[in-house]
C-alpha cells in the first residue's frame, strides 16, 4: 500500500511528540477526548438543525476500552466521523487554529512546556504510541476508512469496514522501558483519574467497563470479580459549576486548552445572570497578545452556547473593538440554536448581554489597575495599543469610558502612569499637561525642549507609541487641563520680564532671521530666538496641528504615496544665551555668507537632535568638514 508523507509542519510536530522527553505524557488522553467530543458536537448539533439527523443527546457517547493482552487503548466516538478527504486533510496537516503560534514557539525550542500547556491535539498520540490507528466512518456515508501510522515515515489510508458513523482510535503503546512507564495507561484506576483531572467537564458520558469486585458470601469473606459499564466524568461544564468549588488551576486548564494560549490569563471573569435573559459567562483576560492580534485576520468574538451546545466559535457582537483581546463565552438558554449570524446581529437578548459583559470587563480592568498594578502593566503591554485605539477612534467617544485605563510613560516614574496620577501630583502653578513624543523614552529625555521643561520642574508624559499623540489630541484635555506638547505650542512658561526681553531680542535682530530664514527656504516658517534652551544651542518646534512625531507617523501609514505626505510646520529656534547668538550676529555684518551656511548646520543639528532625518546628509556633512579644514 502507498505511504504518504506528512506535510513538513506536521512532520515536525511529530517529530517532537515521538521524541518527547515530557514527563507530563497523560495529556494525551485529554485530546483524544477532546477531539471526540468536539466530533460529537458537530453531528448533535446538525441533529438539532437539519431533520434528516434523527439522533437524541442521549444517544451521544465516548467509549474507553483498555487492552492488556493486544497492549492497546481504544478511545471510540459516535460523533460526525470523518470522509477520506478529510481524513487526509485533517490528519495529514496540523489543521489547528493555534497551530501557527504554537509554530513560532516550536523554533524556539521550548518543547516541553509548550506541550503540557498547549493543546496539542492528535499527534500527541505519538507521545505513548508506537502505531496509531484511526477508523473512522462520516455519518451518512456507507464508506468508512483506515488511517494508520507508526509515526515520522508516513501514513496508509485504506477503505474498511465500520458498523456505525464515528471514529475509533487505537493506540498501539510503547513498550515500558526503564524510566518510562506506558503500560500504565492500560490500568482502569489510572485512565480514569486522568479523565476526571482534564476531561470531568466534557458535556458527553465517558465510559469505561470497569473490573470491580463484590461480597459474594459475607459469611466467608469472599469476593468476586465482576465487570460494569461507568461513567467517568461528571458532564458538568466548568462554567456551570458553582464559582466557589473552582480551582485556579482548573480555570487556567481550560483556558489553556480552548484559547491555545499557554500563559495563565491575567484575569477569569465567571457570572451568572438570572433576569430578562439567564446566562452563564465565562471570560478571560490574556496577559499576551495572539501573535496575529494586530493583524487583520484577527477576528474578535465570544463562544456561544445555547443550554450546553455551541452555536458559534465567534460571535464578535458580543464584544466590543475595544476589548477584542478578552475570550471565553456565553452560555445561555434562552437562546435559539437556529439562530444565524444575521439574526443575531439584531437579538434583543444578544444586545443585552453584550452591554452587560461590556461593564463587567470594563470594571475588572479598573479592579486590576488598582489592586494588581503589576499583572495589569503586563496586560496593558500587550493590549494598551488596542485601549488606545479604542480611545481614539471615533472621535473619542469612548473616551470618558476609556481614559483612565490608559498608561503613558513619564519623565517622573520608572513606570508608566496614568492620566488621573499625573493630574493629582501636578504643582499648583501648571495649568497644562505636558507631553513630548519620540521612539524611547531616553530619546525623548534628549529633546532640548524636554530638558527645560523639566528643569522647571514639571513632569512630561513620554509619548512613545505612534497613536499615543493622536490619542492626547482627541481627547484635548483630561479633568480640565489641556495637554501641550513641549516641542510644538509656546508653553508659556516664562514671566512677563523674561517674554519681554525674549521680544526685544526677536525684533532687534529681525533683520538677521529673516536672512536666516531666506537661506533655508520651505524648511521651516521661521527662524527665531528662545531662552527655553538650557545646554543646546538650536530646536526645531512645530507649530499648528501638525507635531514632528505625527508627521511622521501620518507619513509612514501613507506608505509611499506622495500626494498623501503631509508636512509639520518647523521654527528653528535658536538659543539667544548660547555663544553661537554672539557669532551669527557679527557675522551677519562681515561675512553673510558664513551666516547662511550656519543656519544650515544649525538646521541639520537641530534635526538630528529631534530625532529627524535630514534631508541632505551629504551636503551637510560636507559644511561640517568645511568648518573643520
Ligand atoms: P484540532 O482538534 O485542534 O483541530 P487535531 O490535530 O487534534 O487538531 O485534529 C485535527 C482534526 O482532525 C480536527 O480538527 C478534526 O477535524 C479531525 N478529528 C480529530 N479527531 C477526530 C474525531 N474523533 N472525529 C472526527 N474528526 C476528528
Amino acid at each position: 500500500m502507498e505511504k504518504k508523507q506528512f506535510q513538513a509542519e506536521s512532520k515536525k510536530l511529530l517529530d517532537l511528540m515521538i521524541h518527547s522527553i515530557y514527563t507530563n505524557k497523560e495529556i494525551f488522553l485529554r485530546e483524544l477526548i477532546s477531539n471526540a467530543s468536539d466530533a460529537i458536537d458537530k453531528l448533535y448539533y446538525r441533529s438539532l438543525t437539519d431533520e434528516t439527523v434523527k439522533l437524541n443527546r442521549g444517544d451521544f457517547l465516548i467509549r474507553l476500552d483498555a487492552d492488556r493482552a493486544a497492549g492497546t487503548l481504544t478511545i471510540q466516538d459516535n460523533g460526525c466521523g470523518m470522509t477520506q478527504e478529510e481524513l487526509e486533510s485533517n490528519l495529514g496537516v496540523i489543521a489547528k487554529s493555534g497551530s501557527l503560534a504554537f509554530k513560532a514557539d516550536m523554533e524556539k525550542k521550548e518543547d516541553i512546556d509548550i506541550i503540557g500547556q498547549f493543546g496539542v491535539g492528535f499527534y500527541s498520540a505519538f507521545m505513548v504510541s508506537d502505531k496509531v490507528r484511526v477508523e473512522t466512518k462520516a455519518y451518512g456515508q456507507e464508506q468508512a476508512w483506515r488511517w494508520e501510522s507508526q509515526g515520522a515515515d508516513g501514513y496508509t489510508i485504506e477503505p474498511c469496514q465500520k458498523e456505525s458513523h464515528g471514529t475509533t482510535i487505537t493506540l498501539f503503546l510503547k513498550e515500558d522501558t526503564e524510566t518510562e512507564k506506558y503500560r500504565e495507561f492500560l490500568d482502569q484506576y489510572r485512565i480514569s483519574g486522568i479523565v476526571k483531572k482534564y476531561s470531568d467537564y466534557i458535556a458527553y458520558p465517558i465510559q469505561m467497563e470497569m473490573e470491580q469486585q463484590r461480597l459474594k458470601d459475607p459469611e466467608k469473606h469472599e469476593f468476586e470479580t465482576f465487570k460494569e459499564v461507568q461513567t467517568l466524568n461528571s458532564m458538568v461544564p466548568l462554567w456551570r459549576k458553582n464559582k466557589n468549588e473552582i480551582k485556579p488551576e482548573e480555570y487556567n486548564a481550560f483556558y489553556h486548552e480552548k484559547f491555545y494560549d499557554f500563559t495563565d490569563p491575567a484575569r477569569v471573569i465567571h457570572s451568572k445572570t438570572e433576569g430578562l435573559v439567564s446566562y452563564d459567562t465565562l471570560l478571560f483576560i490574556p496577559k499576551q497578545a495572539p501573535f496575529n492580534y494586530y493583524a487583520k485576520d484577527y477576528e474578535k468574538g465570544l463562544q456561544l452556547y445555547s443550554n450546553g451546545v455551541m452555536i458559534m466559535e465567534k460571535c464578535p457582537d458580543l464584544l466590543s473593538d475595544h476589548f477584542s483581546f478578552v475570550k471565553g463565552l456565553v452560555d445561555s438558554a434562552d437562546l435559539s440554536l437556529n439562530i444565524s449570524r444575521e439574526m443575531l446581529q439584531q437579538d434583543h437578548q444578544l444586545k443585552l448581554i453584550a452591554k452587560n459583559i461590556e461593564k463587567k470587563i470594563q470594571s475588572e480592568l479598573e479592579k486590576m489597575l488598582k489592586e494588581d498594578r503589576d499583572t495589569y502593566e503586563e496586560f496593558f503591554a500587550a493590549f494598551g495599543p488596542q485601549l488606545k485605539f479604542g480611545a481614539y477612534d471615533h472621535y473619542g467617544a469612548h473616551k470618558d469610558q476609556l481614559q483612565d485605563l490608559l498608561l503613558f510613560r513619564s519623565s517622573s516614574q520608572d513606570k508608566p502612569v496614568t492620566l488621573k496620577e499625573y493630574t493629582e501630583r501636578m504643582p499648583e502653578d501648571q495649568e497644562k499637561i505636558f507631553y513630548a513624543a519620540g521612539e524611547t523614552p531616553e530619546k525623548i529625555e534628549l529633546l532640548p525642549q524636554v530638558e527645560s521643561v523639566k528643569a522647571k520642574g514639571y513632569e512630561i508624559l513620554y509619548l512613545t507609541e505612534s497613536i499615543d499623540e493622536f490619542v492626547l489630541r482627541t481627547f484635548g484635555a483630561y479633568d480640565g487641563k489641556a495637554f501641550a506638547n513641549v516641542c510644538a505650542q509656546q508653553l508659556d512658561l516664562d514671566t512677563e520680564e523674561e517674554k519681554n526681553a525674549l521680544q526685544k531680542e526677536n525684533e532687534n535682530a529681525k533683520d538677521l532671521l529673516a536672512y536666516m530664514k531666506e537661506a533655508l527656504g520651505d524648511s521651516v516658517l521661521e527662524v527665531r530666538f528662545t531662552n527655553k534652551l538650557k545646554n543646546y544651542p538650536a530646536c526645531l518646534s512645530s507649530e499648528g496641528d501638525l507635531s514632528v512625531e505625527m508627521e511622521k507617523t501620518l507619513n509612514a501609514m501613507s506608505l509611499g504615496h506622495e500626494d498623501e505626505k503631509v508636512k509639520a510646520k518647523l521654527i528653528l529656534e535658536i538659543s539667544a544665551d548660547h555663544p553661537i547668538a554672539g557669532k551669527l550676529k557679527a557675522l551677519y555684518e562681515t561675512d553673510k555668507d558664513s551666516v547662511s551656511r550656519y543656519a544650515k548646520i544649525l538646521y541639520g543639528q537641530a534635526c538630528l537632535i529631534g530625532g529627524m532625518n535630514l534631508e541632505n546628509p551629504a551636503e551637510f556633512s560636507e559644511m561640517i568638514c568645511g568648518l573643520m579644514v
